[in-house]
């Protein structure tokens, strides 16, 4: 069974007397242990379908389900709950806590889950270390650059070990080296821990290194590709 369903999806973006369809008529099934890219051009839907596939919006028209949870039934409270538990979300602009250092950052999902202190540090040093940033865990937002603050916003997501990780162009801001050391991390915890990743790029370099790729156009799936990665 899917672990993440979109069944005709629509999205339209209303403001300032314009319509914008970011998304037409979207089916797509995720599985569990899939290692999924989302490719497509700049303004071809991707961050809106994550965003969508992660409760963070709402549909205009059709379903989203997560397991037997249909999404865009849920209210926002509901949504941030299952979202909470159950999935991982790097943004796009990382959207850290700025007061707080890299390690509370990389600890707050487990904060907010109610995880005991010592688990909350064990579980955000061990991802900050795997993404190469634990020597940086007291330094605040402003003083990290673009590319370590996107590995605090990645260990955030991993740290809580969710059964989904959806990532918005988590490779935007790193150098082409680390940014395949940072998709080759992800398929490692893929392959070891089962995780099921969905990320966004529009760097057709890093899709060499994926099964799975829904190539979106103009909101719509152009097609879907199956590589022997
Ligand atoms: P991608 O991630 O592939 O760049 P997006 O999902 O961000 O694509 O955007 C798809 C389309 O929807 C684009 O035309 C974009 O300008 C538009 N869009 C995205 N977010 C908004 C918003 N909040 N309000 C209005 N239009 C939006
Ligand atoms: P434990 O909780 O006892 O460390 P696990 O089997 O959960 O055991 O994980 C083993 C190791 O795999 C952890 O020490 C950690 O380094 C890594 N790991 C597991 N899940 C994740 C995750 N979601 N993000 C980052 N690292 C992980």
């Amino acid at each position: 069974k899917p672990i993440l369903r979109a069944r005709n999806v629509s999205k339209v973006y209303r403001g300032d007397g314009v319509e914008t369809w970011a998304l037409r008529g979207v089916d797509l099934e995720i599985y569990p242990g899939e290692f999924t890219a989302i490719a497509g051009p700049s303004g071809s839907g991707k961050s809106t379908l994550l965003h969508l596939l992660g409760g963070l919006d709402l549909p205009t028209e059709g379903e989203v389900w997560l397991e037997e949870t249909r999404l865009d039934r849920l209210n926002a409270t509901e949504r941030a709950r299952v979202r909470l538990h159950k999935i991982g979300f790097v943004f796009q602009s990382y959207n850290l806590i700025p007061v707080l250092t890299a390690l509370e950052n990389a600890a707050f999902v487990l904060e907010l889950r109610g995880a005991p202190r010592q688990e909350r540090e064990r579980r955000a040093l061990e991802a900050l270390e795997v993404l190469g940033v634990r020597a940086l865990s007291h330094r605040r937002p402003n003083q990290l650059s673009g590319g370590q603050q996107q590995r605090v916003a990645v260990a955030r997501a991993l740290a809580a070990r969710p059964q989904v990780v959806l990532a918005d162009e988590p490779t935007a801001n790193l150098d082409s080296r680390t940014g395949l050391a940072l998709i080759e991390h992800m398929k490692r915890l893929n392959q070891e821990h089962g995780i099921t990743f969905v990320f966004s790029t529009h760097d057709p370099r890093l899709l060499e290194h994926v099964r799975r790729t829904v190539h979106l156009e103009d909101g719509r799936v152009a097609r879907v590709e199956e590589a022997s990665v």
